[in-house]
């Protein structure tokens, strides 16, 4: 299933291999059979962003920063943005009531709020809400390797679980290694759209999830040592289907779903969100511009 959606998704580089060759490979690795992607790569995730940045604003962008959209209302024109200064929410508690400092009339939203993304929608008064789905959230937890030596030497996937693609082996450019993340569906994740916005989620990686962690990395790593793994760091998923449901694609909507002239609202950008985003980017411009 994995090579006919890489195939369907013009990845046709992919190569099945007996486990005896991968583990050729990958000495430390155990395997029955592997999937192998000549053409995965890493990159430094904030040097892209820095050339993103630099090419907006070589393009004229003008980028606001710390400040917040908070609502929306879908006029004859399109969608008014209602926006404040970030600052503005720094008092802010579940219920109280936000005034807007600025009503923008944009021709084109990109909704891309990211984990807020969903719920900012909701309150895009107009916005026919049947198009706008329940939000899930999923923390993700990644343990460190505290050897210095890399056991491996390219991303080493199993197969996806419930809600998550598997707790891989992620290597990163210092050649750190690092397995993650795990699956923790969090009940009270969006309490609303901005203590959502403002990120109030809990980070924090608990050390006792590594006797988790032990257990599944040993079904591709079996010599991890005991005591070798340390508290990384967590992140939340911004996801569209819950637990114990079939995994949900990225929702790209533009108005000729929801039929608000100029919105498109870009849901469940979870992993490999980062590594679509041109691709995102390029399907918008071609699909709505
Ligand atoms: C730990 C971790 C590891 C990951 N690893 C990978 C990987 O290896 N490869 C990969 O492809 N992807 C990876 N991802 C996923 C990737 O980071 C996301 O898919 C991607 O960042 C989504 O981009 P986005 O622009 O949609 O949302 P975000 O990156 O979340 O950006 C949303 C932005 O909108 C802003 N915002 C939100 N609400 C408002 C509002 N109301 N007003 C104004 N601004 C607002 C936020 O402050 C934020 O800056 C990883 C994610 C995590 C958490």
């Amino acid at each position: 299933m994995l090579l006919r959606n890489a195939k369907e998704n013009g990845v046709d580089d992919l190569q099945l291999m007996e486990g005896s060759e991968a583990m050729e490979m990958e000495p430390e690795l155990r395997c029955l059979k592997a999937l192998l992607s000549p053409s995965t790569g890493i990159i430094d995730s904030h040097s892209l962003m820095l050339s993103l940045l630099a090419d907006a604003e070589n393009l004229g962008t003008t980028i606001s920063y710390n400040t917040s959209v908070i609502s929306g209302h879908v006029g004859s024109n399109g969608l008014e943005l209602h926006v404040c200064e970030s600052k503005e929410l720094q008092n802010y508690h579940v219920g109280s009531h936000v005034n807007a400092q600025l009503v923008l009339l944009p021709k084109l939203v990109i909704n891309s709020a990211g984990l807020s993304a969903v719920l900012l929608a909701k309150q895009f008064h107009g916005l026919d809400q049947e198009f706008v789905p329940t939000p899930h959230y999923a923390r993700g937890c990644y343990f460190t390797l505290s050897q210095t030596k890399s056991p491996f030497s390219r991303l080493i996937y199993p197969l996806p679980e419930d809600g998550g693609i598997g707790v891989h082996v992620t290597l990163d450019l210092n050649g750190l290694v690092r397995f993650g993340p795990d699956v923790e569906w969090i009940s009270d994740g969006g309490k609303d759209h901005v203590s959502c916005f403002l990120n109030k989620f809990d980070y924090s990686v608990n050390p006792n999830r590594c006797s988790v962690f032990y257990p599944v990395v040993r079904k591709y790593f079996p010599n991890l040592k005991d005591g070798s793994l340390e508290p990384g760091y967590s992140g939340i998923r911004p996801k569209l289907s819950g637990p114990g449901q079939p995994p949900s694609d990225f929702v790209i909507q533009g108005w000729d779903v929801h039929g608000v002239p100029g919105l498109v609202n870009l849901f469940g950008i979870e992993s490999p969100g980062l590594t679509s985003s041109l691709a995102i980017a390029e399907h918008i411009v071609s699909k709505y511009l």
